[in-house]
């Protein structure tokens, strides 16, 4: 596994595993088997609603709580410093854990700078090793970047080939920020798993599209969280680190971005008002 270094010395693996809809009866036996194919890095949310599955699956291991590295995120609905302390302790009972690996604002709405005063409290108290946000694009991310205490760790936002991040990416290197991908397959959209660029780049590499997609990401130092319900598939996406793609690779694959989301924008009021409705 490699590894990136956080900007208050943390290490986090470059690549994990990330759990969005997976339905929660599921959410054990996935993470069990990503734990078993070598997955350590698991990515939840409080929207998810499958923390517990999360932590039973790494109770179930049988490994020490130390080898794992848990990322976990804070919901709308309890933004605000006094909202957010009182989620976070039902977070860590609900993962059965005593902290979070890293601890982030899932989306930049309601009083964000409480629940963020809420994470640097955590952080002080050992419930998170390390504190940052998400979906946080260029203009939110400055903001609560110049103004906060502490600045975030990590910034998780839609990030793959089609909508690489590239100027957001070095926004956030200004303030020693993480970039972390989701959706780093574009959950499949655009024909991302039969797109002709990667599958004949795999081809001279003996590797599939996904596995084409997610090592350019990694080769530009973002962190990924392929999310799978099938063994086959987590294995496919863990084996991203016996080879490497050359400059004109990663300059072909460059020219796919399309520079936008392909999921949806914060500028627009009815995306807005669904996340804020969103329980
Ligand atoms: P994704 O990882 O881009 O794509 C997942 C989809 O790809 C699933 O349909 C999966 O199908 C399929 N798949 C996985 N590996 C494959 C392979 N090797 N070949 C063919 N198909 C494959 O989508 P995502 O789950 O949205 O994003 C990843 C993680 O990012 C999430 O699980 C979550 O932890 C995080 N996330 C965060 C936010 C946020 O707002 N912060 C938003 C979205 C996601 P099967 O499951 O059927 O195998």
């Amino acid at each position: 596994m490699q590894y990136v270094q956080l900007n208050n010395g943390v290490e986090m693996p470059i690549l994990g595993y990330g759990v969005y809809q997976i339905d929660p009866a599921a959410c054990a036996r996935c993470v069990g088997d990503a734990i078993r194919i070598g997955y350590r890095s698991i990515d939840t949310a409080q929207a998810y609603r499958n923390e517990e599955g999360v932590g039973e699956a790494v109770r179930r291991s049988g490994l020490a709580r130390g080898e794992f590295f848990i990322t976990n995120k804070i919901w709308i609905s309890n933004a605000g410093e006094q909202r957010a302390r009182a989620s976070i302790e039902e977070s860590l009972r609900k993962l059965g854990s005593d902290y979070v690996d890293l601890l982030l604002i899932h989306q930049p709405f309601g009083d964000y700078y409480g629940t963020y005063r809420a994470m640097e409290e955590a952080l002080a108290e050992g419930k998170a090793r390390a504190i940052g946000v998400s979906n946080f694009y260029p203009d939110r991310f400055i903001d609560l970047a110049t103004f906060c205490d502490i600045k975030p760790a990590v910034n998780q936002v839609e990030t793959h080939v089609f909508n690489q991040q590239r100027e957001a990416q070095r926004i956030m290197e200004r303030f020693g920020t993480q970039i972390m991908s989701w959706g780093p397959f574009a959950e499949g959209r655009n024909g991302l798993f039969t797109n002709e660029t990667l599958r004949a780049i795999g081809e001279r590499h003996r590797k599939s599209a996904a596995q084409v997609a997610l090592r350019f990401l990694i080769q530009r130092g973002v962190v990924v969280i392929p999310k799978s319900t099938h063994a086959e598939r987590m294995r496919e996406n863990f084996e991203l680190f016996d080879f490497a793609l050359d400059e004109k690779e990663m300059e072909a694959i460059e020219a796919l971005d399309r520079g936008q989301s392909l999921f949806f924008s914060h500028y627009d009021p009815e995306t807005v008002e669904y996340l804020l409705n969103y329980r």
